[in-house]
């Protein structure tokens, strides 16, 4: 008997989104076509796209298909036209509540050099060459979330912001297995980041860690504060495999990591919440980059992002770690092959259009697996 046909909830979004999603099922196409696998896909609307047509940037109906489905893939939310509409009804309310009700609580934002755009980065070549970095960021907890918080008039007129930092031994716990998992399938090394020198919650952090490390001596546990990080990951980033790091120094530091791959169309991400009896986590998967409204519509944005975040579904919702490596290495071939969206246009490529884009890499998955 075949395998159940896996089930994805398509969310493309505003701007950009339905442009690169177009280009994400073709792949999807591909794969059913070649038998690599069987999807049983639905899509719904997200963002701005929704409030046109329900007056929310996301229905309950919509809410509760993304949590029966096995992965939800998200293009982009946003865009100028629904800048004024109240906190509520914004786009990225949307995006923040499948977050918040799917309890998504690490976030996996790889950061990885493809040897064609190793000159696309801001660093010397042999810095980043060969770059293969996840970081895993604690999404749901932290100074983001902590209470007490507000802004308050002390008795001497003075006003006072209060932002509060905490977590549970259970937070901790959870997105540090997330990431010793991780570890285990990737380089074995797991660098655990927090500022335990002057902070509590980071002294709690890395006692946790490091106990959890325990169950796990196939994996290599080092420790390092937040702005030590900061300063490696732009001096030597190939010392790291995986980081796992908080809200807060994750949110720094995987921007920071993203950006030695000098590319934002190029990024792409997980977010995953905890596993169910069978080991299965409800996960969302989208690229880094917003809806791209300057481009939006005009078939120049590069799809290659949300192509990746597919490829990140098959290999962490799925269990399909070859198809996604096929994903990956015609994207690959494709950049060696000098062809290049507008983003990452470099001098002697050729430059092309997002469907084009999309038409070369199922060409190089044909080739691959003809
Ligand atoms: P953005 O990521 O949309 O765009 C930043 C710049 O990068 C723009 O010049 C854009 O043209 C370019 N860019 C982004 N993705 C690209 C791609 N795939 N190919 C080529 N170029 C690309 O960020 P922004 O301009 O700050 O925000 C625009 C809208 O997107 C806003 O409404 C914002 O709230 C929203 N946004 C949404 C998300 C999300 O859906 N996860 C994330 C960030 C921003």
């Amino acid at each position: 008997m075949s395998a159940p046909a896996k089930s994805i909830l398509i969310l493309a979004g505003d701007g950009i989104g339905p442009e690169v999603m177009a280009q994400v099922k073709r792949v999807i196409d591909w794969m059913q076509k070649k038998g690599l696998a069987q999807f049983a896909l639905e899509e719904g609307l997200v963002g701005g796209a929704s409030y046109e047509a329900h007056g929310t940037p996301l229905t309950d109906a919509t809410m509760a298909r993304a949590m029966a489905v096995d992965a939800v893939l998200l293009g982009a939310v946003g865009g100028p036209k629904w800048d004024d509409l109240p906190f509520e009804k914004k786009p990225e309310r949307g995006l923040l509540r499948l977050r918040k009700d799917m309890e998504l609580f690490a976030n996996l934002r790889p950061a990885l050099v493809f040897d064609p755009l190793v000159e696309a980065s801001t660093l010397k070549p042999e810095i980043v060459q060969g770059l293969d970095i996840m970081i895993v960021r604690e999404l749901t907890g932290g100074v983001y979330f902590g209470q007490p918080r507000g802004i308050e008039t002390l008795a001497n007129g003075e006003r006072k912001g209060v932002d509060t930092q905490v977590y549970t031994t259970g937070e901790i716990l959870r997105i540090g297995r997330v990431a010793f998992e991780l570890a285990r399938k990737r380089g074995k090394k797991l660098c655990s980041v927090e500022k335990a020198n002057v902070m509590l919650s980071g002294v709690l952090w890395r006692e946790e860690m490091t106990k959890l490390g325990k169950d796990y001596p196939d994996v290599q546990l080092s420790h390092m504060y937040a702005d030590n990080c900061a300063m490696q990951l732009v001096r030597t980033p190939k010392q790291f495999d995986v980081i796992v790091t908080d809200n807060l120094f994750g949110d720094l530091l995987s921007d920071c990591a993203a950006m030695l791959t000098g590319s934002l169309g190029m990024l792409p991400s997980a977010s995953l919440g905890a596993a169910d009896a069978q080991g299965k986590r409800k996960a969302l998967y989208e690229p880094v980059h917003g809806s791209a409204p300057d481009i939006a519509g005009k078939d120049l944005a590069n799809p290659l992002a949300t192509i990746l975040s597919f490829s990140m579904m098959l290999r962490y919702s799925f269990d399909l770690g070859a198809a996604a490596d096929l994903v990956d290495q015609a994207a690959k071939n494709v950049l060696a092959g000098g062809f290049r969206t507008a983003d990452i246009m470099q001098p002697g490529k050729a430059k092309v259009s997002t469907s084009v884009m999309g038409e070369l890499l199922i060409r190089e998955l044909d080739k691959l697996k003809g």
